[in-house]
């Protein structure tokens, strides 16, 4: 299968293997890493192996993928030794959730209590 990739996306060459990060887990449809600015003990990033905008680009032909990611994300946090205290997952989509990255990416966070709401 040909994925669709843009060739300009950092998140598209971690996948691709064209720019390094420290993969925590990859499978035909997602792949996990961790954040290189991490916010959090915990902090990796889910993304999907084909370039998908944000959360305003999904269609349903993208469920199958969306179920991945979020599948994918909890076995990061089981991996990681957070899943019994707790994990937060988070999209952010556009200027107001400082949405740097234009390549769908689910953040991980956990390790230590986190406030709510957030900030
Ligand atoms: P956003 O703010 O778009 O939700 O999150 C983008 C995230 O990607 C940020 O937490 C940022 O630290 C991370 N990031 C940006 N560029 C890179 C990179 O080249 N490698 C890795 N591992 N993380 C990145
Ligand atoms: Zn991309």
């Amino acid at each position: 299968m040909t994925l669709n990739r843009d060739p300009e996306c950092i998140f598209c060459k971690i996948v691709g293997g064209q720019v390094p990060a420290a993969i925590v887990v990859q499978n035909e449809l997602v792949t996990a890493f961790r954040d290189v600015n991490p916010q959090m003990p915990l902090h990796v990033l889910v993304v999907p192996n084909q370039h998908i905008a944000n959360t305003e680009a999904l269609e349903p032909e993208h469920d199958g993928v969306v179920g991945a990611m979020v599948r994918c994300a909890r076995e990061v946090a089981r991996q990681e030794g957070v899943a019994v205290r707790g994990y937060r997952l988070v999209f952010n989509t556009g200027p107001d959730a400082n949405n740097t990255v234009p390549h769908l990416h689910l953040h991980v966070l956990g390790g230590r209590s986190m406030s709510w709401p957030p900030g």
